[in-house]
């Protein structure tokens, strides 16, 4: 009975965990420098070619802004690369060897992409420590010994996580209480509980105070290094004051990728973008 009761148990682990041992085997490979690669992308909804033949190179460690006038397809790019939506053609590599295109939405949060939709979703309810906490049982491997005590390095990477994102003096405060700014940082600071190689930020900064958004801007500056982002936003002053890189998206097509300043001076994108 005892070795019945002892096989199905193993049974049960190897179902649930089984394929992600396997994922955890695919190697995140740098070796070239590129994170991301976007290459000859389309996707089509009823005709209308949302993303039209893209190709997108993101560096390891780059801070990349993404703009472009509504409807551009930068918000679908993003449901592509998190497996929301599947392209027509097309291929997304994340570094040399990881195929997105053949992960699961939830296999690509677990291999290292997080993504920041544009409404915060904290738990109001719970404190802003809890949050932090929760986020980290997102990832199945902690989820058994959540329940349990947190081992000091799990503590260490909460209060890490509370310095980066500015919450140390919130972090036992309900999240409910929490300014509209607050909530976006502690929400950057639950994905960042997963430690993503690449970071997908989705307009930011709508509806906070200036001061918020100059503390978010470095916030996302200062992740740059250890992490990539992509980060979408309609703000051009927020644009440049964190913009190294900046992609124009047009129709589905890269229109221009340059610094700001040429960015700015390239007729083309006064035309379609800046000039509205
Ligand atoms: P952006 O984020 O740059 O404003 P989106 O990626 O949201 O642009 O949208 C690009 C275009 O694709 C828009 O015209 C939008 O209406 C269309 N689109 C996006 N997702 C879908 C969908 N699931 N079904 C139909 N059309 C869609
Ligand atoms: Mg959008």
């Amino acid at each position: 009975m005892q070795v019945l009761k002892q096989f199905r148990k193993s049974m049960r682990r190897d179902r649930q965990f089984g394929f992600m041992w396997s994922l955890e085997d695919l190697d995140l490979d740098l070796s070239h420098g590129v994170v991301l690669y976007v290459e000859n992308l389309r996707v089509g909804f009823d005709g209308f070619k949302a993303i039209d033949d893209l190709d997108l190179y993101v560096d390891a460690g780059e801070l990349r802004c993404l703009i472009g006038p509504n409807g551009a397809g930068k918000t679908t790019l993003m449901d592509i690369i998190t497996g929301r939506t599947r392209p027509d053609c097309g291929s997304v590599f994340f570094g040399m060897e990881i195929d997105l295109l053949r992960l699961s939405e939830s296999e690509i949060a677990r291999v290292g992409i997080g993504r920041k939709f544009q409404q915060p979703t904290v738990f109001e309810h719970h404190l802003v420590y809890e949050n932090l906490e929760l986020a980290m049982a997102v990832d199945k491997r902690v989820f058994p010994t959540l329940f349990a005590r947190l081992s000091g390095e799990q503590r260490d990477r909460i209060d890490e996580v509370l310095g980066i994102v500015g919450l140390e003096a919130q972090a036992y405060r309900a999240a409910g209480s929490l300014s509209h700014g607050q909530k976006q940082w502690l929400e950057i600071g639950m994905l960042l509980m997963q430690d993503p190689y690449l970071l997908l930020v989705d307009e930011p900064v709508t509806g906070m105070t200036h001061q918020e958004m100059e503390r978010t801007a470095e916030l996302l500056t200062s992740l740059a290094g250890r992490h990539s982002l992509l980060v979408v936003e309609h703000d051009m002053d927020f644009v440049r004051s964190i913009a190294r890189r900046v992609t124009v998206l047009h129709q589905g097509r890269v229109l221009a990728e340059g610094t700001m300043d040429q960015i700015q001076e390239d007729p083309r994108v006064v035309e379609v973008y800046l000039g509205e």
